[in-house]
């Protein structure tokens, strides 16, 4: 039996993943627009990096990590996430002041895999280190709502929080607890587990949304500065036209946000697991991992979720043109035609093979190719036929201006 991909993992293939590679270079295209410099960072981390980071009560860090340990007896982690690798890295290079890095990877995580929810994923994400303003978190929300927009997704909504700040947290803290403690007995054993180590995650747990529905909210407990901090972003947004809308229950599973919190939802993607990216402010996590205070704020997106969500019309064709010819003779000419296509910047192919016509036509379509160029006897009179494999259409266009020609249409 031919060995298969393991669950809840995907291979991504022509022409499907057309919409893939569209999708990156339109994140590549904004975070360059943005100033954001490419970081990579490695895949698989310390285990500890994620205890520490992402933190020990979270569902992630609990349940979902990818943990094993090397032949050197090092426990290692398949990374779930990348901020904390992107601090890490910032931390470990010793760079200090504004630092504002996007990625763009495979992330890993035990879920119970169905659509829109897979063991290895992918994410694009930035983070922009080392700034308190609250413009900052306004620039970042704008990222992915721009890379949403560009893909069609037009009606991408943002829903937004705030978590206040570690003090904040304290006095919310004791309110909460007592409130769950007073329904302890409708909570499911996981929640009450929670409880006690972190009784912010209980307002994660789907399966306790009843009691979760009547539970005091961070928002009611904040300080002035978190409150003037969130105010800033709101109208910030406003003053940009990015739609948003106060989400008070939403604190998202990781251990070291404050302040904003915020995800993007759109009606093209309705599917249970409905968020398409999302982020937040994480002043404390740099400490966390044993740096110095550092402000910092962050937005990773779902490429799996998005590349679902985006419009069949946004996938173009793979090719812009596949070259055929009837004659043996004029292969090295048609091989000449695709190399001077691809220089000028045309997407071109042919058959390598000695195929009949019928079957590089057949290739053509399979290959996706918008426009078929028949290098046939007009060759001589410096002239192609091109069709178009969509309508059908053929036209004789001069051999010279078959680049321009395909553009044009
Ligand atoms: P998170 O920070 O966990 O909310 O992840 C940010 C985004 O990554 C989510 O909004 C999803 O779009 C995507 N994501 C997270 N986990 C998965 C998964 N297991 N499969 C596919 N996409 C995911």
């Amino acid at each position: 039996m031919i060995p298969r991909a393991p669950k809840g993992t995907d291979d991504i293939l022509p022409p499907e993943s057309e919409r893939w590679r569209r999708l990156l270079r339109e994140f590549d295209d904004i975070a360059e627009r943005f100033g954001y410099g490419l970081v990579i960072t490695p895949v698989f981390e310390a285990t500890e990096l994620f205890g520490r980071g992402v933190g020990e009560e979270t569902e992630v860090v609990e349940k979902q990590m990818y943990t094993f340990e090397d032949r050197g007896g090092r426990s290692v982690t398949l990374r779930p996430e990348a901020t904390a690798s992107v601090i890490r890295a910032y931390l470990q290079s010793g760079t200090r002041g504004v630092f504002k890095g996007a990625y763009a990877g495979p992330m890993f995580r035990y879920e119970q895999p169905q659509a829109g929810r897979r063991r290895q994923f992918h994410q694009v994400g930035v983070e922009y280190i080392g700034e308190a303003s609250p413009d900052a978190d306004v620039e970042v929300i704008e990222v992915g709502y721009r890379l949403l927009e560009v893909l069609g997704i037009g009606d991408a909504e943002v829903l937004l929080n705030s978590l206040g700040d570690p003090e904040d947290r304290v006095e919310y803290r004791r309110l909460l607890a007592a409130y769950l403690d007073e329904r302890s007995g409708d909570l499911s054993p996981d929640a009450r587990r929670r409880m006690a180590g972190n009784p912010l995650r209980v307002l994660d747990s789907k399966v306790d949304s009843a009691v979760v529905a009547d539970a005091p909210v961070p928002g009611e407990h904040l300080s002035p500065a978190a409150q003037e901090h969130i105010s800033a972003v709101r109208s910030g947004l406003d003053a940009i036209g990015i739609p948003h809308r106060e989400a008070p229950r939403l604190v998202r599973g990781l251990d070291y946000y404050n302040r904003t919190v915020f995800e993007y939802e759109s009606a093209s993607y309705g599917a249970a697991q409905s968020a398409l990216g999302g982020g937040g402010r994480y002043d404390p996590l740099a400490a966390m991992l044993g740096g110095p205070e550092v402000p910092a704020v962050g937005l990773a997106m779902g490429v799996d979720r998005i590349v679902l969500a985006m419009p069949v019309s946004e996938v173009s064709a793979v090719l812009d043109v596949f070259v055929v010819t009837a004659d043996p003779a004029r292969r090295a000419t048609a091989l000449a035609l695709v190399r001077r296509l691809r220089g000028d910047g045309v997407s071109a192919d042919l058959d390598l093979g000695h195929k009949s016509l019928k079957s590089q036509f057949r290739t053509a379509d399979r290959r996706r190719a918008a426009a078929v160029v028949v290098v046939g006897e007009e060759w001589d009179a410096g002239r192609v036929t091109v069709k178009d494999l969509k309508s059908g259409a053929e036209s004789s266009v001069a051999a010279q201006e078959v680049a321009s020609w395909i553009r044009g249409h």
